[in-house]
């Protein structure tokens, strides 16, 4: 089946990465199937489409799928301004899955439901490299069945949310109190408006979905001025939320934690640091969420509780298959020295593709969102990248799969502790680190080269001083 021709490859997503990867194949003469469970592609996309993306059109849109756009007469966006969620969906992916060329190798509403290999249980491995893959899929009630030689699964984190405990679990309540809880970004300042206006609100998390919803929340507080807003942050220093400030490359990324540090010191909203959630308890005048042990606790009570703690990869549907993965971030294992929070949280991660996202089952590769694991970091244009090589290795072209073409910007942000209880600390990036695995950035890497620990960031045991959570600098999540 692996030389089957012509090769047919399942992807799992019609996402931004997904879609990109069907433009590759087309251009490798790979047939495309791309599964989308929504009813439209971009589907997780469209839940945060009133978000304003913190890299510049220039960085969200793919090569190969800017080639098929410009040849049907698109105009491309200018590429140093910034896009909304909604404006991804509308001004390039919306365009890009109409071209018939694309079009007419989507399956929406058609939920990849579990996969095989044609023949052959997990435990069975004489000939298995063989066999085709069996897709299994939901459509309407119904469920189907597509062969294909290689399968790549793009199909994001964002219907499975972190909870809101502190241990990974649900904080003990939360799923009886869901009426109360939202994850992610819910829009604070559309749809959702009426449900937050002139409550009491917290916000749990560190990266820049916390942040983002809480701007949005003072924003609503002006024309709702009862609204109050408290702020839950895990570990003792929430310094690490302000970003890289003007040192992050991407603008838009170091302004949000700019602003949100102003925020604070005006007064706007109130924060609880070293809060690490374990219960929560509906109670008449609001939902009680509890943090610390029996001998410490630590209480506040809100009518509405937003958790945005990141997300965590489902890899259920694959489950007959085997897969490798980081015991801790739940990734590929080779990308998991690159990207892991503990060691590093520059955002500059080396660019990679095939020969890291290689699983043990043939053909089968994991890229886009999910490829991160639990790791914040991602950034569309690595996704972008990941799929041109997958898809050159698939097709046999190895030296290309192989090829670094990716520079990606700098964070200007380093896991290590600030100079000041409240300054950012100093950029000391100077981009993806080059050779080493072992290095967050090139700093790294040369002081690393030279027989040294290293720059000084944070990366290696300076990192474990406090929990994960808080090691992740401001990502989505
Ligand atoms: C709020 C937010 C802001 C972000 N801002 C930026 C930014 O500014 N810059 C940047 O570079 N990155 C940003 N990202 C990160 C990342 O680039 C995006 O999450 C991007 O959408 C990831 O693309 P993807 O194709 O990997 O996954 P997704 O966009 O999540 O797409 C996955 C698709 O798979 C579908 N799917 C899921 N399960 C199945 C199944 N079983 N069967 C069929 N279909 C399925 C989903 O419905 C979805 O359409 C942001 C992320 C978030 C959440």
């Amino acid at each position: 089946m692996k030389n089957m021709t012509p090769q047919t490859i399942a992807i799992i997503g019609a996402g931004p990465v997904g879609l990109a990867a069907a433009a590759r194949a087309l251009e490798r003469g790979i047939t495309p199937v791309i599964f989308e469970k929504g009813p439209v592609i971009g589907q997780a996309v469209r839940q945060w489409q009133h978000v304003r993306m913190f890299s510049p059109w220039k960085y969200n849109i793919d090569a190969a799928c800017r080639q098929l756009l410009l040849a049907s007469g698109w105009k491309e966006p200018d590429g140093e301004s910034y896009p909304t969620g909604g404006d991804l969906v509308t001004q390039y992916l919306e365009p890009l899955a109409t071209l018939p060329a694309l079009q007419k190798h989507l399956r929406l509403e058609s939920e990849v439901i579990a996969i095989s290999r044609v023949g052959f249980d997990k435990l069975k491995t004489a000939g298995r490299e063989d066999a085709a893959y069996e897709i299994r899929y939901r459509k309407a009630s119904e469920e189907l069945i597509l062969l294909a030689d290689t399968v790549l699964d793009v199909s994001g984190t964002w219907n499975t949310p972190n909870p809101a405990g502190a241990n990974g679990l649900s904080a003990i309540g939360e799923k009886q109190a869901g009426d109360h809880i939202s994850y992610g970004m819910p829009d604070l300042l559309g749809t959702q408006k009426s449900r937050f206006a002139h409550k009491r609100v917290a916000v749990l998390g560190m990266g820049h979905s916390a942040t983002g919803n809480l701007i949005d929340l003072v924003t609503l507080s002006k024309e709702a001025p009862e609204t109050s807003i408290v702020w839950l942050v895990r570990g003792k220093d929430a310094g690490k939320a302000f970003g890289g400030g003007a040192n992050d490359q991407l603008a838009a990324r170091g302004a949000l934690g700019a602003e949100i540090k102003q925020l604070l010191e005006s007064g706007k909203l109130t924060i609880e640091t070293g809060f690490r959630l374990e219960r929560i308890i509906q109670t008449k005048g609001g939902i009680k969420l509890q943090a610390g042990n029996d001998t410490e606790k630590h209480e506040v009570i809100v009518d509405e509780l937003i958790v945005s703690t990141g997300f965590r990869p489902d890899y259920s549907f694959a489950s007959e298959l085997r897969l490798a993965l980081d015991p801790a971030l739940e990734c590929p294992p080779a990308l998991a020295p690159l990207i892991d929070p503990n060691e590093h949280s520059c955002g500059t991660v080396r660019p990679h593709g095939a020969a890291e996202l290689a699983q043990p089952e043939t053909g089968y590769y994991i890229a886009g969102m999910k490829s991160y694991g639990r790791a914040p970091t991602f950034l569309t244009l690595t996704g972008y990248e990941q799929v041109r090589s997958i898809i050159a290795e698939i097709a046999g072209d190895h030296e290309a799969a192989a090829r670094v073409e990716l520079v990606l910007p700098e964070t200007g942000v380093c896991s290590g502790p600030s100079d000041t209880e409240t300054a950012p600390p100093a950029s000391c990036c100077g981009g993806a680190p080059v050779e080493r695995a072992d290095a967050c950035c090139v700093a790294d890497e040369k002081a690393k080269d030279a027989g040294e620990s290293g720059c000084g960031c944070g990366c290696g045991p300076k990192a474990e001083q406090e929990p994960q959570n808080e090691k992740v600098m401001a990502h989505y999540g």
